[in-house]
């Protein structure tokens, strides 16, 4: 099967219904839950029960069983709307780790839960404070006592935890002086967010730049039953790797939504400001940035559409999902600044939600992963230039 590029008018039907959904969730909702940091928990709410963050669970476990396409068409919509999918992008991919390397017992018992939103798994714990972007230094340990692994270390920046019932979490099980590579001996938890917090764990709120819920984890051993081990002792950063194309590229998506949502209220605005006796988008000064932002936002879509077909179709996607993250994270970014100039000094005003929005798109110059280490990461395994990190 050959790739096709969906064309404006495809996946219609799914565009409608997501952005009938967030209708109900206007601007002055999410300004109200930024301003008030407050987790968007009625929106998150009636995304679930709408289905729309089960799409990438299969059938047989009472998800929706659509592809990545749909799935980054889902959030992408949310961002258009003006709305913001970190708040729950989580509970849509973190399960994947379990759908690919859970064992049956694993996936029937979790999944139906999980697509319902009887149980959240919003939270991955992967980011240390002294490790950062070299993930496969990380500190955290998680060792094997009987039926138990002992967690002790922390984490940083684990995002959505007061707001799962589980979260994944990456530790290392072999020391890594005894491993043959270092991306060997780590290992994947789904652990109880409730047990732990009552057997060690504590978590202490980042307060950020963003309307994110995100925390430091401190582990302190903290027990984790062995049958919530994810797939084989030591091959976790596998497990977790193989998600992550997945996660860059509906990240991708929202990056996608953010821009068109900021091309769009800068042409309104450009349209409807009137200084010197005419509409400011008059001036070339003001109408480029809009239109060279528009043109980057829908390169980048076509790179999120390859990498999602890719993925969907079971063919590697690594350099497509490190690119369309990277390109549409550049292309949100500069849709922002070209908005926020184009709105001059209401563009600092709160009720103009441009503010809210430039704040939450510059997150993805560096979250999840940052733009350098995409650069590093298609450096050396696309062109085959000598590793730089
Ligand atoms: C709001 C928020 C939410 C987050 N949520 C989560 C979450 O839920 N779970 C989780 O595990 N993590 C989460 N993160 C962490 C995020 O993934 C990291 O911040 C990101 O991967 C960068 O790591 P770092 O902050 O440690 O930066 P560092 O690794 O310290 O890097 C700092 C800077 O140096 C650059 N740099 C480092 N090494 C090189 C190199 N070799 N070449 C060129 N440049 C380099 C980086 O690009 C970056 O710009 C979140 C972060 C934020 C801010």
């Amino acid at each position: 099967m050959a790739f096709e590029i969906p064309l404006a008018d495809d996946h219609r039907d799914l565009r409608d219904a997501v952005r009938s959904l967030c209708a109900d969730f206007p601007a002055e909702y999410w300004r109200r839950v930024d301003d008030a940091r407050a987790y968007p928990e009625a929106f998150v709410t009636a995304l679930t029960a709408a289905g729309w963050l089960s799409a990438l669970i299969p059938e047989e476990y009472g998800g929706s069983g659509l592809g990545f396409t749909e799935a980054s068409i889902i959030l992408e919509e949310i961002n258009r709307a003006g709305g913001n999918s970190g708040a729950c992008h989580g509970q849509m991919y973190n399960m994947s780790t379990l759908l690919r390397a859970g064992s049956a017992e694993q996936k029937k018992e979790y999944l139906p839960k999980i697509a319902s939103g009887e149980l959240r798994i919003q939270s991955m714990a992967v980011t240390e404070p002294t490790t950062g972007s070299d993930t496969t230094k990380l500190k955290t340990t998680a060792v094997r006592k009987g039926d138990r692994y002992v967690v002790n270390g922390q984490k940083v920046w684990t995002s959505r935890l007061q707001h799962s019932d589980y979260m994944i979490l990456l530790a290392r099980t072999t020391p890594v002086d005894q491993v043959r590579k270092k991306s060997e001996g780590l290992s994947v938890f789904l652990v109880d967010v409730k047990a732990a917090l009552a057997g060690g764990m504590t978590v202490q709120p980042i307060r950020n730049m963003v309307n994110h819920e995100t925390n430091e984890v401190f582990f302190d051993d903290v027990e984790v039953p062995v049958e919530n081990l994810i797939g084989e002792e030591g091959q976790g950063f596998r497990y977790i790797l193989q998600g992550l194309n997945a996660e860059r590229t509906l990240i991708a998506a929202e990056c996608i939504g953010d821009g068109y949502w900021f091309v769009d209220k800068a042409v309104a605005y450009g349209n409807e400001r009137k200084v010197f006796g005419r509409p400011i988008g008059q001036n070339q000064g003001i109408q480029f940035p809009i239109a060279q932002a528009y043109a980057n936002i829908e390169a980048a879509s076509l790179m999120r559409y390859k990498a999602a077909w890719l993925h969907d179709n079971g063919k590697p996607c690594g350099a497509e999902a490190n690119m369309a993250k990277l390109l549409a994270a550049d292309a949100s970014w500069q849709a922002a600044n070209a908005c926020l100039q184009t709105h001059g000094g209401f563009g600092f005003a709160a009720e103009f939600d441009v503010e809210r929005k430039f704040r939450e798109t510059r997150l993805y110059q560096v979250a999840p992963i940052s733009s350098n280490l995409i650069l590093a990461y298609l450096g050396e395994h696309t062109l085959g230039l000598p590793r730089s990190y």
